[in-house]
């Protein structure tokens, strides 16, 4: 385990390269020449984008999830004249995450599909900048544990639990923090009722005042799931309970989290809404790196406003506190659900408040058991999907 050290070069592997969060850890470390290389880029089906990076940051080993994309991969690499060695499929991964291909690795990929490398890189002692909050949602227990097993140090890169971790100087939220408060922005419909909710469009939810990010977590912070599946997030980074963290709407997003201290002291992290941030304080830290973002000028900025979150609205951050209180698989539950909820939803086949009717209703369908091996958990994550799939037709056209 080793900084961004002066000496040594720390080698970098981006697991969701061609994503948002891909993007801006790539320009972190391309402002780190001396000190920072990215070493394996891995992307899900684009190849085309993730050559065109290989040619501008020159990996030692590239990945494409879909393998019917190697051979594309491959002659890729070799006509822009790279040496980058190729590789395809989710089993490609875990080894390049768990060996000498790098000390680092960003876990960006989105959903549960991160879950397998997140959990090799954690395993292997490897620092893990953890973007991918799905994983922990899906086996929250099983990742911390393998980091704590392994001395895998995890960097929260999710804007706020990456505030939390500045606020704390590490994961520990000890007895000393009466609590965790967790900003969101509300997304682009804080302020609206159900009723005004009805007919919104993916093109509407993806639209995100504040955070140019991914569709899935787009959608996310549309209908608060988001913040739920950060709840969930919060308990397992920092062993924390539902009742110490709350969540505040913040809508001008530069407030990103706040910790509250027994002694009623309470510290806040505060910058632009811009993610390259969270990225450099986790590949710099205990360092703090240039990133590339400005610095915060609060006279420019006018009012920061904050406003308690509407359940009725939006009832996904209820449906995520419930599951994290009944615990044990569900929240795996929850989160599958939400995943097939939201494709369904960019897809058109689901209203907007279809998502979170599907996901109660499969939240209902399979009640918490106990999760206590990975096979269980993924068992389960299978499950919950193939019943969300088969409810979508009656959810689909009841809002509309
Ligand atoms: P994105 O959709 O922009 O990118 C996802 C990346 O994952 C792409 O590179 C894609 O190719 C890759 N991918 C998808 N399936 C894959 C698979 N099976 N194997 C390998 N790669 C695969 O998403 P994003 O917005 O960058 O979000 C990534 C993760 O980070 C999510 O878990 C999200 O919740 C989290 N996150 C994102 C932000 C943000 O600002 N974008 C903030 C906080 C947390
Ligand atoms: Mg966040």
């Amino acid at each position: 385990m080793q900084t961004a050290g002066r000496n040594r070069m720390q080698k970098i592997a981006v697991f969701g390269a061609t994503g948002s969060i891909g993007a801006s850890a790539l320009d972190v470390i391309a402002r780190h020449p001396e000190s920072l290389r990215a070493s394996v880029l891995a992307a899900g089906n684009k190849v085309d984008a993730l050559v065109a990076l290989c040619a501008r940051h020159r990996p030692e080993h590239a990945v494409i999830a879909d393998e019917t994309k190697f051979a594309q991969l491959r002659d890729g690499l070799r006509a822009a004249g790279l040496d980058t060695q190729a590789h395809a499929g989710d089993a490609a991964l875990d080894p390049l995450a768990a060996g000498d291909a790098c000390d680092t690795v960003v876990a960006a990929i989105v959903g549960a599909a991160g879950l397998a490398s997140t959990l090799a890189a954690a395993r292997a002692g490897k620092r893990l900048l953890l973007a991918n909050k799905e994983s922990l949602a899906l086996a929250g227990e099983l990742v911390i544990a393998a980091a704590q097993a392994s001395g895998s140090e995890i960097v929260p890169i999710d804007s706020e639990h990456n505030a939390v971790f500045q606020c704390l100087r590490s994961r520990d939220a000890d007895a000393q923090v009466r609590k965790i408060i967790l900003t969101a922005s509300g997304g682009p419909f804080r302020g609206r009722t159900r009723q005004e909710l009805k007919n919104v469009t993916p093109a509407q939810a993806v639209a995100h005042p504040k955070w140019s990010m991914g569709p899935k977590i787009s959608v996310d912070s549309a209908t608060l799931m988001n913040k739920g599946l950060e709840v969930i997030e919060a308990h397992h980074l920092f062993g924390v309970g539902n009742a110490r963290i709350d969540v505040l709407v913040h809508p001008q997003s530069l407030v990103h989290a706040l910790v509250e201290f027994v002694d009623g002291s309470t510290l806040a992290q505060f910058g632009l809404p811009d993610m390259r941030t969270a990225l450099a304080v986790g590949l710099g830290w205990p360092q703090r790196i240039e990133s590339g973002v400005a610095g915060l000028d609060l006279l420019t900025q006018g009012k920061l406003e904050f406003e308690a979150p509407d359940t009725d609205a939006f009832p996904c951050l209820r449906l995520a506190r419930e599951a994290l209180a009944a615990g044990g698989t569900a929240p795996a539950v929850l989160n599958a659900a939400n995943e097939i909820a939201v494709s369904a939803f960019l897809n058109g086949e689901l209203g907007f408040l279809g998502i979170p009717a599907l996901v109660e209703d499969v939240l209902a369908a399979l009640p918490a058991a106990r999760a206590d091996s990975l096979a269980a958990l993924l068992a389960t994550d299978a499950h919950a999907r193939r019943i969300a799939t088969d409810k979508i037709p009656t959810h689909a056209h009841r809002h509309v």
